[in-house]
């Protein structure tokens, strides 16, 4: 999910709608946006769809006014099953004590079902099947003097990936949750101030990016400025490495690095450990395209746009069904038949998950005369589900949790199947010496199987790690 915040800029709502725009690749089923104002107080609008869909129209920005804001795109994790409802558009408000917050937030929460089953035994009411409102129902029953101290009060019984993006009647809140999973960046724009998952929604609001939140931090911001604070027992930070592969636009800044040239510097490495003899490098677009152009310029052989992309189609991992996301790939991707015929052509994409998109892929450019079909991938098999707020399927559904790589590379129908190693992966997003086995620097469960926060609510429901 994309979240967003604004504080001291007239007609907020309508940045928040701006910012949540730039971030709409990290989730597209539905938005949200919260104002409030001194006179009509808080309101919300919640809308399955684009964000240019429901959020330009001014009849709507109209009734959101107000200095201070919040935002959230939706992306739907391993929470809820099939299509969203709408009650499980955030943000989420609630009247309490001391005048009510509304919350947005992007990862998991690993305990959310026993939080909610205590929480519904001790009297909450519940409106949406979403991990995120146990926050809100944590806030109202806890007995701290103000806002932010109950959400510190809250967020210390959560579990699991949290970068939250709240509102009071007067401030602006951020959290990132102890290990930074999630990211969450701070900017200066104008008098005010903004959060956001990404620096790429700062630029077109023409905020100044002033820094990120740190891991374990909470800022609460005001007319007066900026007030951080660490509510949590300090840990090791855990940031989410697949941020850098594929999640994050690449042109956000994270960890002080432009994400392209993290992907490009992927796609060197990718190079490196896994050479093949070839006419031309592809990238699968667009989450492929800058490994791709990493791969040609280490090993020389010559970058083509062999397949094109359809730019009116979204993200096709994030529909929900399978069905879609088997059509997805023929809406969004076609061959440049004329350039592949004959070819020996290698095709660099970020994952592969499922292997619907390779499969697909890979008929496509055989269909149009390839000669050859090598795939290189810019991040180690995906083999282990995510439960920190990124969609990946249940352990079966995923190609490599059980199938080795030669087993992969039969599946689906290639004359070379690579992948980058975790180690090369490490050397990409910049630690030289790769992954520290003792003390990773980064999350990285997806691929490893080691996950930094137990995921006590799958553990339960009977996952074996
Ligand atoms: P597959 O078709 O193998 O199931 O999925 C791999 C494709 O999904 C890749 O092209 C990748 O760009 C895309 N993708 C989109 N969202 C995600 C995500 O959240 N996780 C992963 N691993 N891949 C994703
Ligand atoms: Fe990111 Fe993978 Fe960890 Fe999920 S499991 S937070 S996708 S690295
Ligand atoms: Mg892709």
């Amino acid at each position: 999910c994309g979240i967003f915040g604004v504080i001291g800029a007239s007609d907020a709502a309508n940045f928040v709608a701006l910012g949540l725009h730039a971030l709409q690749h990290r989730g597209q089923e539905a938005g949200g946006i919260v104002s409030h104002d001194a006179d009509q107080g808080f309101n919300s609008v919640r809308r399955f769809g684009y964000v240019r869909d429901n959020f330009t129209d001014q009849n709507v920005m109209k009734t959101l006014p107000g200095l201070l804001a919040i935002g959230h795109v939706r992306y739907s994790t391993t929470g809820s099953k099939g299509q969203t409802a709408i009650r499980d558009v955030q943000p989420f408000f609630g009247e309490f004590s001391m005048g009510g917050a509304a919350i947005a937030h992007n990862g998991n929460i690993t305990n959310a079902d026993a939080l909610r089953r205590e929480l519904i035994e001790r009297g909450s009411i519940f409106q949406s099947s979403s991990d995120s409102e146990c926050i809100i129902h944590l806030m109202a029953r806890s007995l701290q003097r103000n806002i932010p101290e109950r959400m510190e009060d809250a967020l210390r019984r959560v579990e699991g990936a949290f970068s939250i993006v709240a509102m009071t009647r007067t401030k602006l809140i951020g959290v990132r949750d102890p290990l930074g999973v999630r990211p969450l960046v701070l900017g200066k724009v104008g008098d005010g101030w903004a959060l956001s998952s990404e620096t790429c929604a700062l630029d077109i609001i023409g905020a100044s990016f002033v820094r990120e939140i740190k891991p374990g931090e909470m800022v609460v911001i005001t007319e007066k400025g900026v007030e951080s604070i660490f509510p949590f027992r300090p840990a090791k930070s855990r940031f989410c490495i697949f941020e850098h592969v594929y999640f994050s636009r690449p042109d956000s800044i994270l960890g002080g690095r432009s994400v392209y040239e993290t992907r490009r510097e992927i796609g060197v490495e990718l190079a490196r450990e896994t050479p093949v003899d070839a006419d031309i490098v592809c990238p699968v677009p667009d989450s492929g395209t800058p490994a791709a152009i990493g791969y040609s310029q280490e090993s020389g052989i010559p970058y083509a746009m062999g397949i094109i992309r359809n730019q009116y189609m979204g993200r096709t991992f994030i529909e929900p069904t399978e069905q879609i996301r088997n059509m997805g790939v023929r809406l969004k991707l076609n061959v440049n038949r004329a350039l592949i015929k004959g070819k020996r052509i290698i095709l660099v994409d970020d994952s592969v998950v499922r292997g619907t998109t390779s499969r697909k892929i890979k008929e496509m450019v055989l269909d149009a005369g390839a000669a050859e079909v090598h795939f290189r991938i810019a991040s180690p098999p995906t083999a282990w589900p995510c439960f920190y707020g990124v969609d990946t399927p249940q352990r079966e559904k995923l190609l490599a949790a059980t199938m080795s790589e030669e087993e992969m590379r039969q599946h689906l129908g290639v004359d070379s199947l690579r992948f980058i190693s975790l180690d090369g992966l490490y050397r990409a997003v910049g630690e030289a010496n790769g992954r520290d086995p003792d003390a990773p620097a980064y999350c990285d469960a997806c691929f490893s199987g080691e996950y930094p926060v137990e995921p006590a609510d799958m553990i339960s429901k009977g996952f074996e790690l």
